[in-house]
């Protein structure tokens, strides 16, 4: 397939904002693609790798900038500029393709398995140099690409195709394109996908054995499962009663650390993240306790890993260390067992997917017996670099005896951890979703100082006002601010009048009742909580912000950055 055709449906998708012309236009390109079905899934939504795959192509805009100015020729200030315009590199690309002065050299035409193989291999560069041989090689797909080309070769590379194709579309794509495209057809896709995490698999599935093909698709150690995700209680009452069945609810310690899912078979121990990293090599302790815990000769676990401090992991009344302290153990690359006694962890289980067979459609009390006896207790051996690993501090309770439930909160709350997740008995473990019988209990969520970026006038009675105010963060690695979501609730009308001035004094251009503005304004705001988004280019929006004020005393370079939002993000 010629990638002038994908291209075409990149176009298209860029054409329109309609979700179903979306879904439509992916469909057609899926079912059409042949042996490069797989490929193209990749590529539609510029994902070169699954979540649990560790790669990743190593590729910042200063690195694709010098990419497209050795391949087209074109002087650096001019595509600065274009880029500075327009705000993306991928139209900058297109027009130094276009004006650079570099003949293009039409002898090689660009392929779809070109496209996808030559950013691929970005990710194997290895050691000295690697950084060279990637522009090399990412200059020697834009010298062959036409500027449309150029657009989208660049904007893979960087991983933002700005075609607003999300999971949802892709997913709807295969069941139109593959089944009968109803909402059965839609939930089939969804499944396979939360038990694989791989829609290049469901989309080969579904084309090669509709959906019996895709029902049997099922867990499979060593490829992480979609975490189940918890809603939350407004109130502790609230909350047992939500989450009651047959007058019992499950409780236990919200810890404050990270998830992890734990796949044992045979010899090997594999630890995922729940944005479905592979970890294991960042805690060899936690292997460790495994291979001395786990009695199940194959099992997946969902945990909590928690970090505390070296002098009380010992004991009965441990101190868990902040967040932030934790996820240096994730991040960490090297002295990785010197990391781990500086900070070591416990997890704490309190979840069992698979022990041989699946257990995702048993109730929870099943899969907690299951899990009871599926391992050991392991107590933390510091000096011996092995972690803890222990169930998580449950009961169970009626919803008309609410006491031991709220004494349990109180604890949780004054040993350093979060609060209280309430879980009910009868519910079948949900990959990927809230479905709110899992919910959390605990006290609001630290605000964020963000920057005003666009605003766009209200409808109604504010309709002179600049009532829905875009924000972002600052990206400090690529010294960007990227959008986390939109705040319209909060203010009263007086303060939003002085901020409609403010920036009106600050728009730099107009579309429509949408007004683009100087980053200058910084706002404190809080929210229920921060989810994972294709809409915003950060990544996230935060869900219900409110406006807390004006935070007068700082810049836009002052802000909370993308990394503070991803470790808060991780931390809920
Ligand atoms: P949320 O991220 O909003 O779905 O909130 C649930 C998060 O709390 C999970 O992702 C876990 O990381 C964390 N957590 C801490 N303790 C527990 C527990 N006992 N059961 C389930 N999740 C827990």
């Amino acid at each position: 397939m010629e990638h002038t055709a994908l291209v075409d449906v990149y176009d298209r998708l860029s054409s329109t904002s309609s979700n179903n012309e979306k879904r439509d236009v992916v469909a057609e390109a899926f079912a059409e693609s042949d042996a490069h079905l797989w490929r193209l899934v990749v590529l539609v939504r510029g994902r070169l790798f699954p979540a649990h795959d560790r790669r990743e192509l190593g590729v910042s805009s200063r690195l694709t900038l010098e990419a497209v100015l050795t391949a087209t020729g074109a002087p650096e200030d001019e595509v600065r500029e274009r880029w500075r315009q327009t705000g993306d590199l991928g139209d900058a690309a297109a027009w130094a393709v276009e004006n650079g002065g570099q003949q293009t050299l039409f002898s090689e035409t660009l392929t779809v398995g070109r496209v996808h193989d030559g950013l691929r291999e970005l990710a194997d560069f290895e050691g000295d140099g690697s950084q060279g041989r990637r522009v090399d090689a990412l200059a020697g797909l834009v010298s062959v690409a036409t500027p449309d080309e150029a657009r989208y070769v660049v904007r893979t590379a960087l991983g933002h195709m700005r075609v607003g194709v999300g999971e949802g579309t892709i997913r709807d794509a295969i069941a139109v394109a593959f089944l009968d495209g109803g909402d059965d057809a839609v939930s089939a896709v969804e499944r396979a996908y939360q038990v694989t995490n791989d829609f290049a698999v469901v989309a080969e599935t579904a084309r090669d054995g509709g959906r019996d093909a895709l029902a049997e698709l099922d867990v499979e150690l060593f490829r992480p499962i979609q975490s189940m995700l918890a809603e939350k209680a407004e109130s502790l009452a609230e909350g047992l009663a939500d989450a009651a069945a047959d007058g019992r609810v499950r409780y236990e310690y919200k810890y404050d650390g990270i998830r992890i899912q734990v796949h044992v078979g045979g010899d090997d121990v594999r630890l995922f993240t729940r944005r479905l990293e592979d970890v294991t090599a960042q805690f060899p302790d936690v292997v460790r306790a495994m291979e001395r815990g786990v009695t199940a000769e194959n099992a997946i676990f969902d945990g909590e890993l928690v970090g505390y401090t070296p002098e009380t992991i010992a004991g009965d009344d441990r101190t868990p260390v902040v967040f932030q302290e934790l996820s240096r153990r994730v991040k960490r690359e090297s002295d990785v067992e010197a990391t781990s006694r500086e900070i070591p962890v416990v997890v704490h289980l309190f979840d069992c997917l698979y022990d041989g067979e699946t257990l995702l459609d048993d109730p929870a009390a099943e899969r907690y017996e299951r899990l009871v006896a599926a391992f050991d207790s392991v107590e933390p051996e510091f000096d011996d670099g092995v972690a803890g690993l222990e169930l998580a501090t449950t009961a169970t309770v009626s919803p008309d005896d609410p006491d031991p439930a709220a004494a349990l909160y109180e604890e949780a709350l004054e040993r350093g951890h979060e609060g209280l997740m309430l879980k009910n008995p009868d519910a079948t473990y949900q990959p990927g979703r809230r479905v709110g019988r899992l919910l959390k209990l605990k006290p609001t969520m630290e605000p964020l100082d963000v920057v005003v970026v666009r605003a766009k006038y209200s409808e109604g009675r504010r309709s002179e006002l600049l009532g829905r105010l875009y924000l972002a963060c600052y990206d400090a690695q690529s010294d960007e601010l990227r959008e986390v979501g939109r705040l319209s609730t909060g203010y009263t009308d007086d303060e939003l009048r002085a901020l409609t001035d403010r920036l009106e004094s600050l728009a730099t251009t107009r579309d429509g009742r949408l007004v683009e503005v100087d980053p200058e304004v910084v706002l404190e705001v809080e929210y229920e909580e921060i989810q994972s988004s294709t809409e915003y280019d950060s990544g996230y929006a935060l869900r219900f912000p409110r406006f807390l004020g004006v935070r007068e005393d700082l810049g836009p370079a002052d802000a909370d950055t993308l990394e503070r939002v991803d470790s808060l993000f991780d931390a809920q």
